[in-house]
């Protein structure tokens, strides 16, 4: 049979979870693949607190078991060290499928494994779904909106994406993957959601990822100039990971599908959100102009009227009230106090 099998145990739950956020129900039997990553561990957080059962499938490319670590000895936990590209055998009632690196930096580390991971990866967990009737949540991105003709960005935008440039591994990947979700949905009656993520930051981001955020603040802290690619007049969008939590786990108990812009509609120059982590961390960071990377968007912006009205959901955390929180576990990672 295939590795694995087993999970939290096969008996009864409540199938999908339809019964509303917040109310007292029986835990659910949740898997979640790379739920050891950076946004995948404060899913867990949540769920197990809520009184869920959860599996974390993760081969540790991107995250790390200290994101979870804490949950070790919880006997609603369980973390199977697995690659998403093999079949796996687990019976469980809802499927957030998270698995697949998220910043440039480690996406193009090896463009065909993203590419297997978005595309095999996602097949594999639709089967999986598929076979034992569960709830799946496949979590898109953005980046299938490109370098954007339209802003800000409503889910009926189609995208303007090279598909032969240096992110198209991950962008057309995750636009296959979308694409598969929707068919398993209208071929074999899978329920399914599609959230379409916008830059997250907060804690257990990896601190050398290459993403902004990451960069700016450990930069800041380090006493090294802040990296500014290009001429910093680029924009994007913010998003505390709490925000985003609430938001996945809003679009799995609801009604549906989507594809659902999960994301903050505040917008920031790159030159912008250096100024506010020299206000956060250290008002004499200096700033240093860098060559911009490939195919780099022009701007980024989710328009949320959707995830508003149908899921009831927005973010609470501005950009200069999240920043804070993710410094001091940035500190003790890097200067161990
Ligand atoms: P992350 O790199 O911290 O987490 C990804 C996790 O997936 C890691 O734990 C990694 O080890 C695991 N993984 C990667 N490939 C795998 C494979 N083949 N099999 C099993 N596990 C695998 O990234 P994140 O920021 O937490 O992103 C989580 C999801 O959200 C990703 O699907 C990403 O595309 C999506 N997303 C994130 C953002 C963001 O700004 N953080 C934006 C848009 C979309
Ligand atoms: N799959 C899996 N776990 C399961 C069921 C399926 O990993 O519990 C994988 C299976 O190996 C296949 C993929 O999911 O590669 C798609 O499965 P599906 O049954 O939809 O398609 P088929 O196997 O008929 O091609
Ligand atoms: N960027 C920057 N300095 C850095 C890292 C990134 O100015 O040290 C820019 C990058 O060119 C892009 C923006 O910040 O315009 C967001 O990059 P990130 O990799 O965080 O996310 P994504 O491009 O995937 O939205």
């Amino acid at each position: 049979g295939a590795p694995g099998g087993g999970g939290a145990g096969g008996t009864g739950g409540v199938r999908h979870g339809r019964v509303p956020l917040g109310l007292k129900r029986k835990g659910l039997r949740v898997v979640v693949t790379g739920g050891a990553g950076f946004v995948g561990s404060h899913l867990v957080d949540r769920l197990l607190a809520r009184g869920d059962s959860v599996i974390v499938v993760d081969n540790f490319f991107t995250g790390r078991k200290e994101n979870v670590a804490h949950h070790a000895g919880n006997p609603n936990f369980e973390m199977i060290r697995h690659d998403v590209v093999e079949p796996i055998l687990l019976e469980v009632d809802q499927i957030y499928h998270l698995a697949c690196p998220a910043s440039p930096v480690h996406y193009k580390f090896n463009p065909v494994k993203t590419i297997k991971t978005n595309v095999v990866g996602t097949l594999n967990m639709l089967g999986l779904a598929k076979r034992v009737g569960a709830r799946f949540l496949l979590t898109s991105t953005s980046e299938v909106y490109g370098d954007p003709l339209q802003h800000p960005q409503v889910e009926t935008y189609w995208g303007n994406v090279n598909p032969i440039g240096v992110r198209s591994c991950y962008d057309e990947g995750k636009r296959t993957a979308e694409t598969l979700t929707m068919d398993y949905h209208r071929g074999a009656n899978l329920e399914v959601r599609i959230a379409r993520i916008f830059n997250t930051y907060g804690p257990r981001m990896c601190i050398d990822d290459g993403r902004v955020v990451s960069n700016f603040v450990a930069q800041a802290l380090r006493k090294e100039p802040l990296t500014v690619y290009g001429d910093g007049k680029q924009t994007r969008s913010f998003q505390y990971v709490s925000d985003l939590v609430e938001g996945l786990m809003k679009l799995m108990e609801g009604d549906h599908v989507g594809p659902f812009n999960l994301g903050n509609p505040g917008e920031f120059t790159m030159l912008e959100l250096a100024k506010v982590v020299q206000d956060t961390i250290d008002p004499n960071a200096r700033i240093e102009f860098r060559a911009n990377t490939a195919d780099d968007p022009h701007k980024r912006k989710p328009d949320i009227t959707k995830a508003k009205e149908l899921l009831g959901w927005e973010p609470k955390v501005a950009l200069r009230n999240g920043l804070p929180l993710m410094v001091q576990d940035f500190r003790t990672r890097i200067f161990g106090d």
